[in-house]
Parts: structure tokens; sequence; C-alpha cells
């Protein structure tokens, strides 16, 4: 077999990656919505992967890989390698998870990072920021969702707003615009107020539903070690991307090794990182106690599977980020977290945006999502496919040809 085309189009604002092969079989792959911008850079690899064995994997992506790095530069890298092994399980007319050595569950937990609710306005900075109450009552309404979530993600300080407009919360220089630009240290009572907030939302979770929280990247390591022991009491499930995260791209192991040796509370880190070589310093120096690393942006699921194995063994638990990996997405993550080792928690479960996703997507169980499992499906490939017919009503003009 031959890859004889690479294309990608915008659908919503995921790129989509199509793979075509000399024999009819296709393979697709999904980048997260948050980089619609990024279908250059998955053509760039096409001239170096056409005429290829697209069930030869890793010969593959040995012409590719090295062309990546941190988020969002592993994108498309990552794209490529799903799409790869939707073929490769199509060709042997297998699940994908077979292709991975096997499934060791039948049903993968997940936990919710995607499913949310409008919040009540935020008061000013001068008034203090949002109230705790207000977090304690989205809580709720998160609990109550359908899909019983047994852990659920909340943002907070850096990752979540209302800390660093306010001079009395944050010692540092506010920098306005979109990301998590913000780094610096914080008052006591900005740490105050993110320990309240905390324990708001624990109080409505009990020990019913885990709490996480997505904290950074932009605290500094006083801080984070701070405001890790003022929870211990809590048993949160991680406080995720204190110091390094999202498009940072370096990790700071030893900031993090830090911090983890001085707590009991789980650290976690990871989303952004490209590779099992920028994971080998937070894994063998145990610097963190849990790693999210996304499939559409460690290199792939064989990539994230070669690094769940080895966090198992150095002691440490693999809880995958996924939020805006979209529909295609999920399914490569069904199928990854259907083989990882035992120290697999749960990934963030992601939605479809906008909403008519789910009329172009077929091969999801309907409900996905019960009791906060998702049933691994047994379809060859990764048993989801795009309905042309549905989806080409939402094709940009430029991208007319995708399903040719
Ligand atoms: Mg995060």
């Amino acid at each position: 077999m031959k890859i004889t085309d690479l294309k990608c189009a915008v659908i919503g604002n995921n790129p989509v990656v199509r793979i075509n092969t000399d024999e009819g079989i296709y393979g697709l792959g999904e980048v997260e919505a948050s980089k619609s911008y990024l279908k250059p850079h998955v053509l760039f690899y096409k001239d170096r992967i056409l005429g290829q064995d697209p069930t030869d994997v890793e010969r593959v992506m040995l012409n590719i890989r090295r062309l990546g790095s941190f988020k969002p530069w592993g994108s498309a890298v990552s794209a490529i390698e799903m799409a790869l092994w939707d073929i490769a399980g199509k060709a042997a007319d297998v699940p994908v998870y077979k292709l991975l050595g096997g499934k060791i569950r039948d049903r993968v937990r997940v936990y919710n990072g995607a499913v949310r609710f409008p919040m009540a306005p935020a008061r000013s900075p001068a008034e203090g920021g949002r109230p705790p109450e207000d977090y304690a009552d989205n809580m709720q309404r998160m609990i109550d969702a359908p899909q019983k979530f047994s852990i659920i993600k909340q943002g907070l300080a850096f990752h979540g707003g209302g800390i660093t407009e306010s001079p009395k919360h944050f010692y540092g220089t506010h920098q306005a615009g979109p990301g998590h630009a913000n780094r610096g240290p914080l008052s006591e009572r900005g740490l105050n107020y993110i320990v309240d907030c905390i324990r708001a939302m624990k109080e409505v979770c009990g020990d019913e539903v885990g709490l996480a929280l997505d904290l950074g990247p932009g605290f500094l390591v006083p801080d984070a070690r701070r405001l890790a022991q003022a929870v211990e009491d809590l048993n949160v499930a991680w406080l995720e991307d204190m110091l390094t995260g999202d498009y940072v791209p370096y990790v700071s192991a030893d900031h993090y090794r830090e911090v983890t040796q001085s707590t009991s509370t789980p650290i976690h880190t990871g989303e952004q990182i490209y590779l099992r070589h920028n994971f080998q310093d937070l894994i063998e120096k145990r610097a963190v106690d849990v790693i999210g690393p996304d499939p559409c942006d460690i290199g792939g699921i064989a990539e994230l599977k070669w690094v769940a194995e080895y966090a198992d063994m150095h002691g440490i638990l693999m809880a995958p980020h996924g939020v805006l990996d979209g529909l295609l997405g999920l399914a490569a993550l069904v199928q990854v977290a259907a083989t990882l080792p035992q120290n697999y928690i749960a990934f963030e479960y992601p939605t479809g945006h906008p909403e008519w996703w789910y009329d172009i997507v077929t091969g999801l169980p309907d409900p996905i999502v019960v009791d906060s499992h998702i049933d691994v499906w047994d379809a060859p490939g990764m048993g989801v496919d795009l309905i042309a017919e549905e989806a080409r009503r939402y094709l940009r003009e430029e991208d007319a040809d995708f399903f040719d």
C-alpha cells in the first residue's frame, strides 16, 4: 500500500487531516480547535510521506517526527500519526487498540474539562474578583451533568482570571491579551483567595467527585509550594501546570520536582510537551505525580503509549489532556486509553464544537459518556468516520475536494 495524498480541511475550527492510499483506504486525524491556522503546517509534510507504506507507521514517522516541536508545532505530526494508525487498522481489519498491544480495559474513564455552564458575571478586581460561592455553584451544575463525571477540572489563578488583574492578589505586572501570558508573585491575599475557591468547590464535591485544578502556567516556585501545601487537607485530584504548561516550550523539571517533593498534593503537567525525550527529565526525576500528554500534541497515540509505560515504571500516573481534540481526537483518545497501563486515571473528554459536529461523525456511541466512562468500540481503525454528504456543507471553498 502507498500513500497517494495528504489533505487538510479546516472544519469548524478543527484542522482535519486525511491521508489517501492507492488501495482506496483513507485515514483521518484531527488537530485542536484552537489551531485553525495549522493547515499549511500539515501540508508541509506532504512531500515527506507520499509514496510510503502507511501501515509501516513508524517508518513514515521517522521522516517527519524530528520536524515538529512543543505545542502548537507538534500538532500536525500528531494528526498525521493518527491518520496512519486509522489506515493501518482498517487495512488489518482490527481496531487500532489491537495494533498498540491490545486493550486492558473495555471502557475508559474520562474526566470533565469541556462540559461547561455559564458562570455568574465576575466582579471587578477592586471588589476582590469572583466570589468562591460562584465556583461552588458552577461545580454543582457540572456534578449534576448527565455524564456523571467522577473527576471534574476547573481553571483558577493564572488559568482562570480574577487574580492577575488585581493588585491586591498579584504583585507582578499584569499582561493583557489572549493566552496565559502572566507570570509572577502572588500576594498572601491572592493565595488565600485561590485556597478559598478550591475549598468552596471541594465542599460540593465531597469525596464523591474528584476535583482537579488547572492553575497556570505562571506560578513561581515558592507560591506553588505554598498553595500545594495549603490544600493538602482537601485531597484534590491534582494541581495542573502551575509552573509551565500550555504554550510554554520548555519543562522546568527541577522546579517541578521541588514543588512535588514538598507536598502530598498531586502535581500534574505535560499537555504541551512534544515527544518522549521531553518527558524524560520529568519522569526520571519523578518531578511530578501525574502527567497529561495530549495525543494531538505529543506526536501521536503510539508516542503517548510509550510515555505512559515509561511513566508507570517510575510511579507516575496518567491523565491525558484532550479538551479541544474534537470528535476524531476523541476516538484516538479512546483507542489509546484502552491500552494504557494501570497508572491510567482518566482522559480529558473533548466535545464537538459547533454542535453540528455530532451530525457529521459516525461511529460514536450514543450517549457517548455513561457514568464517567466510554465503552471501547470494535470497528476497524479508529472506528469513526466523517459522513461526507453531511460534512461537505461545512467545508470552506478551498477545501471542496477534501473527500475526493
Ligand atoms: Mg491544562
